[in-house]
């Protein structure tokens, strides 16, 4: 390719991006992560990525969850719930203002509809560009999200310099407006100016997922077939929010969390044909054991 800034992921990479934990450090080194995903129907996708956060090493997860969907707390105990009554949403705004200020990082999307009030949740949401320490609130964007995106696009000026975007080809398209067959034509070029154009990271989902900040693209080296399922990206998500709680930035997070995802599937590949969200979430700490 005539694009000079392309890097294939390697483990040795990974490896050099690890962030080494303190012997005295405690869970809020690691991370307040704010979940908003699942709705009626689809509380599996906020499971799901609150699992996999709390796998990968967040120190606190909260999700953002009807006050109805009592199987958070079964799937993951782990995780906290803000519940919300999602016949008067903002009777909720005002401690979810707490919450948001209190939070390192904001995850949106998986499996919350494209709703009115889904809408209404995720605007608030990205209302506050720092949090009560003075950071950046950091935003993961994924599934819905990036559908809403698409349909309210003076949201882009809310995200900016502080965001990834890991949408699928279709989710792509739906953004970009190019169709998935002009996306996989010159995905590296569409992909990088879509990232400077608002200023976003952004992860392209794929056989071959990329990760761009707009000028380096990172070609993920794993990753296999047989984890093309439902909860597969929803993990993905999970995974880096997680890592962006522990103090990685945007684009790292990103890069470590598409790698190690893929990689745990590859070796899975090796003793079972099929790889679900589930099995990743039961195998990444393992794998963070054996990289790091
Ligand atoms: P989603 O479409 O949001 O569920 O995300 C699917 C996830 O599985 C992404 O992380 C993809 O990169 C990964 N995936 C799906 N199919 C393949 C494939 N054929 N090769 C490599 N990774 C894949
Ligand atoms: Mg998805």
């Amino acid at each position: 390719s005539h694009i000079v800034n392309e890097y294939y992921l390697t483990p040795e990479m990974i490896k050099s991006f690890h962030i080494k934990r303190n012997e005295n450090s405690h869970k809020g080194d690691f991370g307040k992560v704010l979940i908003f995903a699942g709705s009626s129907g689809f509380y599996g996708a906020g499971n799901i990525v609150a699992k996999s956060c709390m796998r990968s090493g967040a120190g606190l997860t909260t999700v953002i969850t009807d006050k109805n969907n009592f199987s958070l707390n079964v799937f993951v105990p782990e995780a906290m719930s803000f519940p919300v009554n999602f016949e008067n949403i903002e009777e909720n705004f005002e401690k979810l203002e707490n919450k948001i200020l209190n939070s390192d990082v904001i995850a949106i999307g998986p499996g919350i509809g494209k709703s009115h009030k889904a809408l209404k949740i995720f605007e608030k949401l990205i209302s506050f560009e720092k949090n009560y320490k003075g950071n950046n609130i950091k935003l993961v964007l994924d599934a819905d999200a990036l559908n809403l995106l698409s349909e309210n696009r003076e949201l882009f000026e809310k995200i900016k310099n502080r965001s990834i975007l890991t949408p699928h080809v279709v989710e792509f398209s739906r953004l970009t407006g190019f169709s998935p067959e002009e996306i996989n034509k010159d995905k590296f070029e569409i992909a990088k100016e879509f990232s400077q154009k608002y200023r976003i990271n952004l992860l392209l989902k794929g056989e071959n997922t990329i990760i761009t900040n707009g000028e380096k693209i990172f070609v993920n080296s794993t990753g296999n077939s047989h984890m093309a399922n439902g909860g597969m990206g929803d993990c993905l998500t999970g995974i880096i929010c997680s890592l962006a709680g522990q103090k990685y930035d945007l684009l790292e997070s990103a890069i470590i969390g598409a790698y190690l995802h893929g990689k745990v599937a590859d070796e899975l590949l090796k003793k079972q044909y099929i790889i679900n969200a589930t099995h990743i979430i039961e195998n990444i700490s393992g794998f963070m054991n054996k990289i790091f």
